[in-house]
């Protein structure tokens, strides 16, 4: 008789990632939460956690105020799999791109990926900008506290952004 542990090593890896949720045009809850049903349907990926929404002034960005969110997904698929998905799911939110740091009607960046390290022209990962911004830190910590130190917080309690209800 074969043993279950046999068969566990051809289950494909399963990777915990993080992505980072923002949207500043149009109805931008209804954006997040279409955007959180949309990872479900994502194949080889399950939604694990999902923060509170938070709004935050536009940095490096102009127009209304931004509403963001960091979500727990785990996946078996690889990190640019994931990030052509989350692409995808943009595009049909209407996202369009007619100048660096545009309002949007959705973002979804990929903050990690497991503990994997990407410097690709389409993709890198940790996101290379996550530390500076409190929009992405304060979600984080949020699901998961162990990905965020406290000193990294520290770096970014000037920038204000509220805690609203997840509707
Ligand atoms: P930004 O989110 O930086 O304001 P965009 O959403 O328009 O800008 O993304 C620009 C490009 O950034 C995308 O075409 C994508 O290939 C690239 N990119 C590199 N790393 C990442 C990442 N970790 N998550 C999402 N996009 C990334
Ligand atoms: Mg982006």
């Amino acid at each position: 008789m074969v043993g279950l542990t046999q068969y566990r090593s051809c289950a494909p890896e399963r990777v915990t990632a993080f992505v980072g949720l923002g949207a500043n045009l149009g109805d931008a809850a209804e954006a997040l939460h279409a955007a959180i049903k949309a990872f479900d349907d994502i194949p080889l990926t399950q939604v694990r956690a999902v923060s509170s929404f938070y709004r935050s002034q536009p940095i490096d960005s102009s127009g209304p105020d931004y509403l963001n969110a960091v979500a727990e997904l785990q996946t078996a698929l690889t990190a640019p799999a994931l990030l052509c998905h989350l692409q995808a799911i943009e595009q049909r939110a209407g996202r369009e791109r007619p100048y660096r740091n545009a309002p949007r009607t959705l973002d979804l960046d990929l903050l990690l990926f497991g503990s994997a390290r990407i410097d690709s022209p389409a993709l890198t990962v940790p996101h290379p900008r996550m530390a500076q911004r409190a929009f992405v830190l304060q979600p984080l910590a949020e699901i998961a506290p162990g990905r965020v130190t406290p000193a990294e917080l520290d770096a970014v309690a000037a920038q204000a952004i509220v805690r609203v209800k997840n509707s």
